[in-house]
């Protein structure tokens, strides 16, 4: 194998292949987890109206402490008939239109209601518990900008600033097809050298929640014809994923068949552990993957390009995986040649995060790494990392 592409050169070179897809009109309901295309700029002022922070009674500043005569109350929803006049006070809920007239709310706690008249026994400050119009953001204002990745409270924004619909690129179409003769579905039983297949489902979840409408084909076995039927189907779709047979041996035909169907090999190997004998091909547009077998170089590679393909086709404005910071549990060797991709339980310990790798880092030990929730990079270099050094980790998904 030629000298190796370190991870952060493949991944540009994944990047610069993923042109986002063309853009859609998505009703905001449909839009959860998907990258805005255009800016979404808000229907009316948040709030629309003057509104109270609190349960309490409405009243002008100036007309406090005292006793004020009360003859509306306003809900939620229910506005007041009337301005206030000077030296009344009106009831008020949470969230209901602060009227004309009045500058502040008095909470509740603050007041003696006595049904007809309310004693005040301190002074509000103009302005006390009123939400402004416009005070989240204005009519026209650009709640999210174009780029974003829509989570919970991004649609929430969304939905609160009356945006009925966004703009989205389309959602990227990827096949997975899992290869290898031995594959059985979960609940077969197994002959002879068979094992259960478990790449297909773990990328299926990988992908989808990143954006992709996923399809899964049953599993490939490792002879030339049902390759080829196999992928000519997969290349239709925007991402091809492949799992298994991108290795050096006999039975490992993907990169081959690949190349008969007009497939262009951009690399070959990574220098990462697990996961070194990655592929990344192109077709016209289509992006294809083929990641190794083992399920955990399988889900590390679907980690580390895959997913930020996925976020690329979809114009987000940083599709790289999000790494964050924390410190080793326990010292690692560092490879000389390779960044190594470690499997860890992540701690708080003094308002940091502890690392510790689980025991089992196998590329075929799915199970242990099932046990991690963090997958910490141990940069390529010499020498060991001592406990307690910071490095950078990804949340597994
Ligand atoms: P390969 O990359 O095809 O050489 O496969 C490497 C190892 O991963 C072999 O032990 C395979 O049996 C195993 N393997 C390949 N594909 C899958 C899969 N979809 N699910 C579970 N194990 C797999
Ligand atoms: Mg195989």
């Amino acid at each position: 194998m030629a000298e190796l592409l370190t991870v952060d050169e493949a991944l540009v070179r994944v990047l610069e292949r993923a042109r986002p897809l063309a853009a859609e009109t998505v009703p905001l309901v449909h839009a959860a987890a998907r990258v805005l295309a255009a800016d979404a700029r808000a229907a009316v002022d948040l709030p629309p109206f003057p509104s109270s922070a609190m349960d309490g009674f409405a009243v002008r500043a100036d007309d406090t402490p005292g006793s004020l005569p009360v003859e509306v109350r306003i809900a939620a929803g229910r506005p007041a008939p009337r301005p206030l006049a000077p030296g009344e006070a009106m009831g008020i809920a949470t969230g209901g239109v602060v009227p004309d007239g009045a500058d502040a709310v008095v909470p509740i706690e603050q007041a003696e209601d006595l049904g007809d008249r309310v004693t005040i026994a301190a002074h509000a400050d103009p302005g006390a518990n009123v939400r402004a119009a416009g005070g989240d953001i204005e009519a026209g204002g650009v709640v999210l900008g174009a780029g974003t990745v829509l989570g919970a409270a991004q649609v929430a924004a969304l939905a609160a600033a009356g945006v009925a619909e966004v703009v989205c690129a389309r959602r990227p179409r990827v096949t997975v097809l899992a290869t290898g003769t031995e594959l059985r579905p979960p609940g077969a039983e197994l002959g002879p050298g068979e094992i259960y297949e478990s790449n297909g489902i773990m990328l299926e979840l990988a992908l989808s929640s990143a954006g992709a409408v996923v399809e899964r084909q049953s599993p490939v076995e490792d002879d030339l014809d049902a390759h080829r039927e196999a992928l000519e189907r997969a290349l239709e779709s925007d991402v091809v994923v492949s799992s298994g047979g991108v290795s050096v041996g006999p039975h490992d035909l993907v990169r081959g068949v690949a190349r008969e169907l007009g497939v262009e090999e951009v690399f070959w190997g990574v220098a990462m552990r697990p996961g070194k004998p990655l592929s990344f091909a192109v077709r016209d547009a289509t992006l294809v993957f083929g990641l190794p077998g083992n399920p955990v170089s399988s889900l590390v590679g679907a980690l580390l390009f895959v997913r930020p393909a996925l976020y690329a086709l979809q114009g987000a404005a940083d599709p790289r995986p999000a790494f964050r910071t924390g410190l080793l549990a326990a010292g690692a060797t560092r490879n000389a040649h390779r960044d190594d991709f470690v499997r860890a339980r992540s701690e708080l310990r003094d308002g940091d995060v502890l690392l510790r790798p689980v025991v089992g880092q196998e590329s075929h030990m799915i199970v242990r790494a099932a046990s991690a929730d963090a997958l910490v990079h141990v940069p390529r270099g010499d020498g060991v990392l001592e406990p307690g050094a910071r490095v950078r980790y990804l949340p597994l998904v």
